[in-house]
């Protein structure tokens, strides 16, 4: 453990993540505390709605990384197919 630093939970993963911590290292979101004196409303909707975007915005990374691969395979196959020709 590093001495001194205090560790909170990521309002979006979840993670523990350094109580100064601007980022969280863990899924990239901005951990800023705005939240904390607005007539102590309670925010469990907003943390359900959030962690939600984060499994979508997850998602879709793997999405645009997987569907280019895709692509290119189908192409290379293609080309393969018509060269066996
Ligand atoms: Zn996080």
């Amino acid at each position: 453990m590093a001495g001194g630093n205090k560790y909170e939970e990521c309002p979006y993963c979840r993670s523990e993540v350094v109580d100064n911590a601007k980022k969280c290292k863990y899924c990239g979101e901005w951990v800023v505390k705005q939240y904390e004196d607005k007539d102590g409303v309670q925010l469990s909707i907003d943390e359900e709605i959030a962690h939600q975007l984060i499994q979508i915005k997850k998602i879709m990374k793997w999405v645009w990384i997987i569907i280019p691969i895709i692509a290119l395979a189908l192409f290379i196959i293609n080309i393969i197919m018509i060269k066996n020709n």
